[in-house]
């Protein structure tokens, strides 16, 4: 009999890779944070000796979910700004409150809220995109979370930095302080074609080429986007960006409502990938990214939430819901974007596009053991034939029981581990008494 830390024995497990594949009364075993073993529950009961056994006999197992897009800080907007038009809500709201409001104990408290958020809704690992990302870093390597940091750069001055050479500097100090971290990973975050000039975005490229990281960007959002940069530029964006060699690999472009064929064609060839945020796209009215199209002409599609001020939750299973549904009445096709492709766009598609499939995504021998658990019993689900088309189309985040990041177990029985919910509340409640106080007297921003 060998031994290994963890013994997970579940009623169903969905590894995503390989894809399509659903496993019953299978274990899955897990060693030193990596999975080790997937095997038929008696066989594992055979095999192994583990120090902690779990009997989730009503229970799905999947990969964790990897949120591909996020503001996290942003959680303390939530609500804030609601049924205003993208660039209204931009430059009206979010933009003031944030110039008025964002510090470290912001970026701190709203990061905190979202992580709890996150794993209460079966998400291990978010691609973020805020102002001190040290600090986003730092809350989700001290409570056990995955995170892919972004270095953000943006032409003007905010708290963080007064030009793109400060926040590029900034940033590159931020990566060597989670080099080798083997939770936080970063890549830089060029917020928009429209908010960063050419200058910066050629230095970012060479930057990321020599430091192999990824470049996360919010690319052709809103058709209103494109009309102004034709205006000013004579070009599309995503034309000035091939132009400006950032169509690579290492590209993961967020939002892509608004694609010709041919770009369709050229992002394809590129390898870049699409990061996908039905609802914030919806809420905004921002359009629609053609998500199936783009799935079929081979482009690696993930799925992020946004913001909460602009989704307003950090729910990946609702997210998953809403890609599958709006990605039917899109193509005007029922069988586009079925449960098991909108999974894997939620997992090891968001792993792919944060360059760290190798590591996560999947429920793979290897693999770090990121798994989230998902209860099946409850009279909402009843029957369950088929779990995974229950898990896209009648389940909701509060189904989410277990979350294990790494192997270690982050939200146990509904419960958080390393994270304080009572603190976590009382500091989003004093959050909304002074964002709240303010904007009751009409004094949003400076
Ligand atoms: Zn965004």
């Amino acid at each position: 009999m060998k031994t290994v830390d963890t013994l997970i024995h579940a009623r169903w497990i969905v590894p995503v890779e390989p894809a399509g594949v659903l496993y019953e009364h299978h274990s899955l075993a897990v060693n030193q944070g990596r999975i080790v073993d997937l095997l038929p529950a008696e066989q594992a009961r055979a095999a192994y000796r583990a120090g902690i056994e779990h009997e989730l006999d009503s229970h799905l197992l999947m990969p964790g979910l990897v949120n591909a897009h996020t503001h996290a800080a942003m959680s303390l907007l939530r609500g804030l700004a609601d049924d205003l038009p993208l660039n209204e809500w931009l430059n009206e709201h979010i933009w003031p409150a944030e110039s008025r409001w964002v510090n470290e104990e912001f970026v701190h408290d709203g990061t905190q809220l979202a992580i709890a958020e996150m794993l209460r809704s079966g998400t291990t690992c978010f691609n973020d995109m805020y102002f001190y990302p040290d600090i986003t870093a730092r809350v989700a390597a001290s409570c056990g979370m995955r995170a892919c940091v972004g270095l953000i750069v943006i032409d003007f001055p905010t708290v963080w930095a007064k030009d793109a050479g400060e926040y590029i500097s900034k940033g590159l100090a931020v990566h060597d302080r989670f080099r080798g971290d083997s939770l936080v990973q970063t890549v830089f975050a060029p917020h928009a074609p429209y908010t960063v000039s050419d200058q910066p975005l050629e230095h970012i490229r060479t930057l990321a080429d020599e430091m192999d990281i990824g470049i996360h960007m919010h690319i052709h959002e809103t058709a209103e986007e494109v009309e102004r940069a034709v205006e000013l530029t004579g070009k599309r964006p995503l034309q000035r960006l091939e132009e400006l060699g950032l169509l690579t690999p290492a590209l993961m472009a967020v939002h892509m409502t608004q694609l010709g064929e041919g770009e369709i064609r050229r992002f394809a060839d590129s390898g870049a990938h699409v990061v996908h945020c039905p609802e914030s796209n919806l809420k905004l009215a921002s359009g629609f990214c053609p998500a199936a199209t783009l799935a079929a002409a081979g482009i690696n599609i993930a799925l992020g939430t946004d913001g909460a001020a602009s989704n307003n939750d950090l729910d990946m299973i609702g997210e998953m819901r809403t890609a599958a549904l709006l990605g039917k009445a899109v193509s005007g096709d029922a069988s586009a974007l079925p449960a098991h492709t909108v999974l894997r766009m939620a997992t090891l598609n968001g792993a792919g596009a944060l360059g760290i499939a190798g590591e996560t995504g999947s429920l793979t021998t290897g693999k770090w053991a990121d798994i989230t658990a998902v209860r099946m019993d409850s009279l909402e689900a009843q029957p369950v034939y088929d779990p995974v088309s229950h898990l896209v189309y009648a389940c909701g985040r509060e189904q989410v029981s277990d979350v294990w990041v790494a192997g270690q177990h982050l939200l146990k029985e509904r419960r958080l581990t390393t994270l304080d919910d009572h603190e976590i509340m009382h500091r989003a409640r004093l959050w909304q008494e002074r964002i709240g106080a303010a904007n009751r007297t009409g004094h949003a921003g400076p």
